[in-house]
């Protein structure tokens, strides 16, 4: 500990294995453990859930890892944004007690990868056009929660099929912990603060908004139309605009994932959006 006149400041731990992890863990037994996954590349929306954590919690645990094992598409994983020193010093400046950070090697002495299923939920949407990619995440997410050991864990209403699939893996498997979802960060233009967001041009980085506006036009003016016909109404704004391929925009459920014929099917409609921009994959969506 290093201490500035009344100011006390914790070093943060960096944990570069398993067994770092353990034992920082085994040091913290009685504690409130607060865990914020990441695949690093951090930015303000990551931030807003460390944030979170700090105040629910007496310890707050990060991980960076970019998981191989949740990627379809090799060439996302080759150029998914890698920015490590500035990420621990951001985590460092927040005041997070420890991030850990381990070696594909660490995570994946074997290239098993679960098998997870429940109907509608991981066949439609992300699941259905990125094959195997929630295997992965809950292969990784087990790995994650057994060495983490927190009491809650943060989660972002971004990835809200991510969100929806590890809180029922939580809830099937009877786990401890606790699932906080947080609410989406965005920059001042509506976009949603994303890793891969890095990846855009200037130009595009004002193309991108065009996902918001679409959810938020949805979400201001949801009784003028029919769910059905605000699909068809985005999806052509999709089709006019060239530097867009659309996977999917559609109005669903929150809670079963199912279609909406009318607003009246559901009590907990959401707008749910994937999109290229370029070579870059966006996700966005909108509670209704
Ligand atoms: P990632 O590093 O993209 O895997 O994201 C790590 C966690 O941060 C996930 O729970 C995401 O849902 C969450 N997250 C990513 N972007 C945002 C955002 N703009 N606002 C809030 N949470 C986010």
């Amino acid at each position: 500990m290093v201490s500035f006149g009344a100011i006390k400041y914790v070093k943060m731990e960096i944990l570069k294995s398993s067994a770092a992890l353990i034992a920082w863990r085994n040091q913290y037994q009685s504690s409130a453990i607060g865990f914020v996954p990441t695949m690093g590349a951090l930015h303000l929306g990551h931030l807003s859930l460390m944030i979170k954590s700090k105040i629910d919690n007496d310890k707050t645990l990060a991980s960076i890892f970019v998981n191989p094992t949740q990627f379809n598409d090799p060439k996302d994983f080759l150029h998914y944004p890698s920015t490590i020193e500035s990420d621990i010093s951001m985590l460092e400046d927040a005041g997070i007690d420890a991030v850990f950070i381990p070696a594909v090697e660490d995570m994946y002495p074997e290239v098993a990868v679960e098998n997870f299923h429940i109907p509608i939920l991981t066949e439609s949407l992300e699941a259905k056009m990125r094959p195997g990619h929630f295997d992965g995440v809950i292969t990784i997410i087990r790995k994650l929660f057994d060495l983490a050991q927190a009491n809650r864990v943060y989660l972002g209403e971004k990835d809200f099929q991510q969100l929806s699939i590890i809180s029922a893996w939580v809830k099937k498997e009877k786990r401890a912990e606790v699932i906080v979802p947080c609410p989406t960060h965005r920059e001042s233009s509506g976009l949603a603060m994303s890793s891969r967001n890095q990846r855009l041009q200037e130009k595009q980085l004002k193309e991108a908004t065009l996902l918001f506006q679409i959810l938020n036009t949805v979400k201001e003016n949801k009784f003028n139309n029919t769910p059905v016909e605000w699909e068809l109404w985005a999806r052509s704004l999709f089709a006019q605009s060239p530097s867009f391929r659309l996977d999917y925009f559609e109005i669903i459920d929150a809670d079963t994932f199912g279609p909406l014929a009318a607003w009246e099917d559901s009590e907990n409609p959401i707008a749910v959006v994937a999109a290229f921009l370029g070579e870059v994959r966006l996700i966005d969506n909108m509670r209704l």
